[in-house]
């Protein structure tokens, strides 16, 4: 269905903050200008919960997370960046395989099965998006996912 994405994206990190035991800080860093695309709302809302958890369980008391927002071209791009123990350089791109988990150690105490983010990519590549991340060990870790977006179509809203 086409949703507005800012609005969809609020509502979902309102829900996360509203439940949240941690001590961690929220950021927005959101346009209120209209963006509709066009999407699975439930397949996007398991995107976007399985990269916020991540952010939470590997985030330090009183870290901030960061949702953005930007139009490109003919893309959207949302990202979340948190202040967490980030990921080695070379292991940055293995996150998205199906079972890959960085340290088995630190990982089998935070729990998990290394699903999350291979179920994430799938259901952004069925959107004919992309997914990617940044990460500087120990400072923090970004990730980044883009959905096709036409301004024309918006016009035609108004
Ligand atoms: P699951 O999501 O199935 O509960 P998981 O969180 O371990 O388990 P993924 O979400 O697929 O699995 O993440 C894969 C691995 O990538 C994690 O085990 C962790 O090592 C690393 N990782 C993911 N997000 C972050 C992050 N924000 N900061 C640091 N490491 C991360
Ligand atoms: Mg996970």
């Amino acid at each position: 269905e086409w949703i507005d994405f800012s609005i969809y994206f609020n509502k979902i990190i309102d829900r996360f903050e509203l439940t949240k035991s941690q001590n961690v800080i929220f950021v927005r860093e959101i346009p209120t200008t209209p963006m509709f695309v066009e999407i699975d709302q439930d397949k996007i809302t398991q995107v976007l919960d399985n990269i916020i958890s991540n952010a939470m369980k590997y985030s330090p008391e009183g870290g901030r997370i960061t949702y953005r927002m930007k139009e490109e071209d003919t893309r959207i791009i949302i990202s979340i960046s948190d202040e967490g123990v980030g990921i080695p350089a070379d292991n940055v791109n293995k996150i998205f395989d199906r079972f890959y988990r960085v340290d088995r150690a630190r990982t089998r105490r935070l729990g998990g099965t290394g699903l999350g983010l291979a179920i994430a990519k799938e259901m952004v590549q069925a959107h004919e998006g992309d997914i990617w991340a940044e990460s500087v060990e120990g400072e923090g870790t970004t990730i980044y996912f883009s959905l096709p977006y036409d301004r024309m179509a918006e016009d035609d809203w108004s």
